[in-house]
């Protein structure tokens, strides 16, 4: 028997309209790529996206046409987020980092008919367009005036959205439209497409922000420092006007010092982003003298957080909040939300329990699988291939004739983890990076976290090295902080007596800089490159 209810569809023109209803004189607050800062209202913004969408529609942009963005976290790629999707077109966020190759085959393979970019990527833009046959018309997201030099005929973000009017009749779309398309990053083979429907990221939406999920409110004020093309900002776009946040778009200014400037005098009290963003903050506040002002809150994804990081935040009272997911799960999976009293205790005794994952949001449903297929108990022991279920989960890369499930549909998601009693994933590693010696796999994550507790190591990665007797063993690659100097020697018996016996890694290498891939993430397949003739010395000997 169904139900007797309403069945309105799950739309994104939903949440705007809600945010411009209940919190129209909040702010949305920019730091311009054209230089200088920008802040309106959300009824402003309403404004501004209802003019976009008239602009789109005398395009030629309607519904299921893609329309590829890159750019940097601005009010004109928000209003680019709402304004395509509520016409029922796509919005593709194109990370720039991907390098021309990529961005050029994501741009050709989504058929792409219109390219909006900022300055900064007018370079890019004008070396892809002879290959871009499918784009039909270019738009710099700045003023008239300050439009680049190029011969790409492109039109000015505002002045074609200017004079046009400033409301528009939202079409009533299926809930199973799509919306918005973001490209894996494609650190193995090509990217593959994920494209989210209306409902996938309304349904993702809601549940990041209940209290138990990212656990930030309407008197937040937050800044997603994490790009809008990585993964839609983790859908903060969305989760912020449903809970009506002020929100801070850093724009090109993602250093130390600029993203420092803008905590402050925005008063920003919650923030977002990758490990290596909140690594390079920390130096700079700490080689500075300074503090985290109003800062409550980091919330940390992307790669693990560390027990440098959770202490380092500590001491200027930031508490680092871990949260897992991918592109290929809108990406919210697990927070790792902290029980009642939780930061009464000593930072000592918190460690343990804030570098897991978290446990589960509402309506994902994780299992893990052992190499045979096995389901495998959630003990806190035993470390399988972590699978997922849920409604903002891929189905099928785009383009792709074949889901991307396994038989009895589960999305495997390339992670190794385990799953504690109480709930708590803890990832141990990317499958592809797990080292394997003598049958045994040991965690790189737990190699590089004790690693980054020297207080001379920037950054870490560890290898799995060919190894005559035990197929592989742990190399350690680190990257000194600016001005530091250590004795390779002096960090290897510094980390290893963190580890256990069969985790201790045989040998550190030092390098300049250890390569980061297109969202800031360590690059292992680079590394490896660099050292594919390196020979372990306990492998030589
Ligand atoms: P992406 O799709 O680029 O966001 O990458 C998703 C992958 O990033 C996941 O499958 C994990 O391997 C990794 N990842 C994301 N969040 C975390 C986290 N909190 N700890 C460890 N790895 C993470």
């Amino acid at each position: 028997m169904h139900g007797l209810m309403q069945n309105a569809p799950l739309l994104l023109t939903n949440i705007l309209s809600h945010a411009l209803r209940s919190s129209p004189d909040q702010e949305i607050v920019t730091r311009l790529v054209e230089g200088g800062m920008h802040r309106y209202t959300y009824r402003e913004a309403g404004e501004r996206i209802a003019q976009l969408a008239h602009a789109l529609t005398d395009m030629g942009i309607g519904v299921g046409d893609r329309v590829g963005v890159i750019g940097w976290n601005t009010h004109r790629q928000l209003e680019l987020y709402y304004a395509l999707a509520g016409i029922g077109a796509v919005c593709h966020t194109i990370n720039p980092r991907l390098g021309p190759e990529n961005a050029g085959y994501v741009l050709m393979h989504a058929q792409d008919k219109a390219l909006f970019y900022d300055a900064t990527f007018a370079p890019l833009a004008a070396g892809l367009a002879p290959h871009l046959p499918c784009i039909e018309t270019y738009i710099e997201l700045c003023p008239e005036g300050a439009m680049s030099a190029n011969d790409l005929g492109a039109l000015s973000y505002e002045s074609m959205i200017a004079g046009k009017p400033t409301s528009y009749d939202w079409p009533e779309l299926d809930e199973n439209t799509a919306c918005a398309m973001c490209y894996t990053s494609g650190t193995t083979g090509k990217p593959k497409g994920v494209l989210y429907s209306h409902r996938s990221l309304v349904l993702e939406s809601i549940v990041s922000c209940l209290p138990t999920s990212l656990g930030c409110g309407p008197e937040d004020v937050c800044l997603p420092v994490v790009p809008m093309f990585h993964v839609n900002a983790w859908g903060i776009p969305y989760g912020a006007l449903l809970l009506g946040m002020k929100l801070v778009l850093p724009g090109p200014g993602l250093d130390g010092a600029n993203l420092h400037e803008l905590l402050i005098k925005e008063k920003v009290t919650y923030a977002l982003g990758v490990p290596t963003v909140w690594l390079g903050l920390l130096a700079y506040v700490e080689s500075n003298n300074l503090d985290f002002g109003d800062l409550k809150y980091s919330l940390i994804g992307g790669s693990a957080l560390s027990e440098k990081l959770i202490k380092g935040y500590d001491k200027y009272g930031v508490r680092c909040r871990q949260g897992w997911g991918m592109t290929e799960m809108s990406p919210l999976g697990t927070v790792n939300m902290e029980p009642a009293g939780f930061f009464d205790k000593p930072v000592d005794e918190r460690v343990e329990f804030m570098m897991r994952q978290g446990p589960a949001v509402a309506f994902v449903d994780m299992r893990i699988i052992s190499a045979d297929g096995e389901l495998l108990p959630h003990d806190g022991e035993a470390e399988g291939h972590l699978q997922v279920k849920g409604p903002w989960i891929i189905d099928t890369y785009y383009g792709m004739e074949q889901n991307a499930l396994t038989k009895d549909g589960w999305f495997d998601t390339g992670d190794v983890a385990v799953i504690h009693p109480n709930g708590q994933m803890q990832i141990t590693d990317r499958a592809k990076d797990v080292i394997k010696s003598g049958g045994e796999w040991i965690s790189s994550i737990d190699i590089e976290n004790a690693a980054l507790n020297h207080p001379a190591v920037m950054q870490a990665a560890a290898l799995g090295m060919h190894h005559p007797k035990w197929d592989e063993r742990p190399m350690l690659v680190v990257e000194l902080k600016p001005d530091a100097e250590a004795d390779p020697e002096e960090i290897k018996t510094f980390v290893n007596g963190q580890l256990s016996k069969i985790s201790a890694v045989d040998d550190v290498q030092v390098v300049d800089a250890i390569p980061l891939g297109a969202t800031g993430k360590v690059l292992k397949t680079k590394l490896r490159e660099i050292f594919k003739d390196y020979v372990l010395p306990t492998a030589a000997a």
